[in-house]
């Protein structure tokens, strides 16, 4: 049973401390920047993080690309709304971009779902740069198992720079937070507020706002589950990247090879490591959220890699790879709309009033995704301008 802490249950008002204009459940990435939006136009603006710190769990483990559109031949939409949004990251968070590394795209032979003339022109029509990939870089490719290879333009983010950006922003903005702090559920308190009872490691408490933004990626549905709201259809994997420390003659390259089960190997900046992940052995399983079943899977719990298939198929496309020596792997749920798996689009789910007024689930695709945020929070009643 929840035993409130304290806090009176009355709507948003300066005097009371428990309650926010607005409260953004979960600080990652998306989190925290959906946050610094809102503060831009309400008072108080609280960010809830149920582990030590923030930008701990997708935000930090993920391959850190900064899409640019390559990566979605088969969604021309998400490409080019990765070519607009990318100058648009890479300047907003310049000191934690790594572009000293060059990008090549690979097209393979056999079961390749784009030829290289297909990616060419695809490139071309979302007006991406590419060129053909100098002799020297060609010769690292097996040219039985691939077409052709091309120099891109593509970064790479530093997750732990990008934490400290965030934790500065948040700080200069006045925006609150509060770690260790475990959203259990939601509950309509009036027309004015939502209640949000809350779990930290030595008090339970309940908290008001006027608008709650469910930010939590993988565990959307079970904040919307444990508050007995309408769940929504999303396609979860467990997933696995492995960390490398990748021979010379690739340590300044990111490759990924296209467009079918291969694989990507990326600066990791964070780790000064690179990741190996592939289409068949990152995932190590999936489920889908049914309503009455969601299901949790921990990450971090002892789960057997599958680093050695990953690099022996690797290593038949890129002979050198042979070479790299295992260090770690992260694990993480990704989190996917239903209709990701058909075209390999990666739009937002912005939901608004889900399940309560002002209640409003969020689920970023990708990183630089945070910008198709901003037009869809013109339903709110804010002031000092428009977001
Ligand atoms: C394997 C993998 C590879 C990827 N590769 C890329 C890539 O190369 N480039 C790219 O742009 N994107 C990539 N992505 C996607 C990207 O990581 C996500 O789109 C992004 O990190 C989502 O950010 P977020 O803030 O929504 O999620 P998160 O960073 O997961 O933040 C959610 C937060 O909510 C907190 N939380 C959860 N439940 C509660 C609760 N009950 N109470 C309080 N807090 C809670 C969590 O602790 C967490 O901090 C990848 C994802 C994965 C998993």
């Amino acid at each position: 049973m929840f035993h409130p802490g304290g806090g009176s249950l009355t709507a948003s008002s300066p005097l009371n401390p428990s309650s926010y204009d607005a409260v953004v459940i979960g600080g990652g990435f998306f989190g925290c920047r959906i946050a610094l939006y809102l503060k831009e136009h309400l008072n108080k603006v609280l960010i809830l993080e149920k582990e030590a710190d923030v930008l701990q769990r997708a935000s930090y483990a993920n391959q850190a690309r900064v899409h640019n559109g390559y990566h979605y031949p088969r969604s021309i939409l998400t490409a080019l709304r990765s070519r607009v949004n990318f100058p648009r990251f890479v300047s907003e968070y310049r000191e934690c971009i790594d572009s000293s590394f060059d990008k090549y795209y690979a097209i393979g032979k056999i079961t390749s779902k784009v030829t290289a003339n297909q990616f060419k022109t695809f490139c071309q029509r979302i007006d991406a740069f590419i060129e053909p990939a100098p002799i020297d870089i060609k010769k690292l490719f097996n040219n039985n198992l691939i077409e052709d290879v091309f120099y891109t333009k593509e970064y790479a983010f530093d997750a732990v720079k990008l934490k400290h950006r965030m934790l500065n922003d948040i700080e200069t903005a006045g925006v609150k937070l509060r770690l260790n702090s475990k959203v259990i559920k939601l509950e309509d308190a009036d027309n004015l507020a939502i209640k949000i009872f809350v779990e930290s490691p030595d008090n339970q408490d309940i908290i008001t706002a006027k608008y709650v933004f469910n930010c939590t990626y993988s565990s959307i549905n079970h904040i919307l589950d444990r508050s007995n709201l309408p769940t929504i259809p999303l396609k979860h994997e467990l997933t696995e990247m492995a960390l490398v420390e990748v021979p010379d003659p690739i340590r300044h390259l990111g490759i990924t090879l296209m467009c079918g089960p291969f694989f990507s190997i990326m600066p990791f900046p964070a780790r000064g490591l690179h990741t190996l992940s592939h289409v068949r052995y990152t995932p190590h399983c999936f489920w889908k959220d049914e309503d009455a079943d969601v299901k949790t899977v921990n990450p971090k719990s002892g789960h057997k890699t599958n680093y050695p298939y990953m690099i022996k198929d690797a290593e038949r496309y890129i002979p050198i790879l042979s070479k790299c020596q295992y260090v770690d792997s992260i694990w993480e749920v990704k989190t996917v709309l239903p209709q990701s798996e058909v075209d390999d689009s990666r739009p937002i789910l912005f939901k608004k009033h889900h399940g309560l007024k002002n209640s409003i689930c969020v689920l970023g695709g990708k990183i630089d995704n945070i910008y198709d945020v901003p037009p869809e929070l013109k339903f709110m009643e804010l002031t000092g301008g428009v977001i």
